[in-house]
């Protein structure tokens, strides 16, 4: 029979191998470059290892946007969001026009029909533009719910797309004084606001609130700031433009569209220029990815 008293040395052996294989684990699994890959899996990240997405929206449906704006785009091959309310003229009126820009790969966004915002400011500034009829303030959100419902059906009529994302009109978004917000996010995969600014987290991003700077006279050099602090930041700068060289009384000039323009074709290694849909689907996609 075997004494513990001589079994002694191989049991301490045993207990010292144990340790070893235990500690060369630990030390595998808290290596710099394992810790280094789970950390990248959970982070972010835009297509093709961009810094920021960039998105070139442009609201109310006029001329200028297949003129111009869309044109200045195609010059570098980039593409654009075009929110025209389905009472746009241009809209009636050159309709083969809009299909043909969604044909050759711009995004159609809904604008509403009648581009119904509140009329009467807080501070009683009064939107003299707007008809008393379409002023949000005497909406209901089941009201604009409806009419958004019916925009989609126009603007599906006009590209064939099934889903669709919506930019606020005036950045409004009471109706009779209550948020729509949640009655409109079944209606579209993504929806624009204003606030001025840059997306400051995409974890906590509402995508149906995505902030937008509305520029107006503002020179290319500001909104190349714009883009750099998006690319600060790893998020996105959305730019909400009007008129581009004119056609709206809320204008960006020709040049300063382009020298925009130019900046984002120079540095497309860094920054993902995409419609707010293609941007959006793909936020949304790492978000399901990362669980957010
Ligand atoms: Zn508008």
């Amino acid at each position: 029979m075997i004494k513990l008293r001589d079994s002694l040395p191989f049991v301490c052996l045993i207990f010292f191998l144990c340790f070893l294989h235990c500690s060369n684990n630990y030390q595998v699994n808290q290596s710099p470059g394992k810790s280094a890959v789970q950390e990248g899996e959970k982070t972010f990240h835009w297509p093709d290892g961009a810094r920021a997405a960039v998105c070139l929206t442009y609201d109310d449906g006029i001329d200028g946007h297949l003129d111009i704006a869309a044109s200045d785009l195609e010059e570098v091959n980039l593409r654009g969001s075009f929110y025209a309310q389905g009472s746009s003229h241009s809209l009636a009126e050159r309709m083969e026009d809009w299909r043909a820009l969604v044909d050759r790969g711009h995004e159609l966004g809904n604008h509403s029909l009648f581009h119904p915002c509140i009329r009467t400011m807080p501070d009683e500034d009064v939107h003299e533009w707007l008809w008393p009829e379409y002023a949000l303030e005497n909406y209901t959100v089941r009201q604009i719910a409806a009419e958004l419902k019916i925009a989609n059906t126009l603007l599906q009529a006009v590209d064939g797309k099934p889903e669709r994302t919506y930019a606020y009109t005036c950045n409004d978004h009471l109706a009779g004084g209550e948020s729509f917000v949640d009655e409109i996010r079944p209606l579209f995969t993504a929806a624009r606001t204003g606030g001025d600014n840059i997306v400051a987290d995409m974890q906590t991003l509402d995508i149906h609130l995505v902030p937008s700077w509305g520029v107006v006279d503002v020179s290319g050099e500001a909104m190349i700031d714009f883009v750099k602090k998006a690319e600060g930041a790893g998020t996105m700068a959305v730019f909400m433009f009007h008129g581009v060289g004119g056609g709206h009384n809320l204008n960006v000039s020709r040049e300063s569209h382009r020298k925009l323009i130019a900046y984002l074709d120079a540095h497309r290694d860094r920054l993902w220029t995409g419609t707010f849909a293609q941007v959006m689907d793909h936020v949304r996609s790492e978000r399901h990815r990362l669980g957010f």
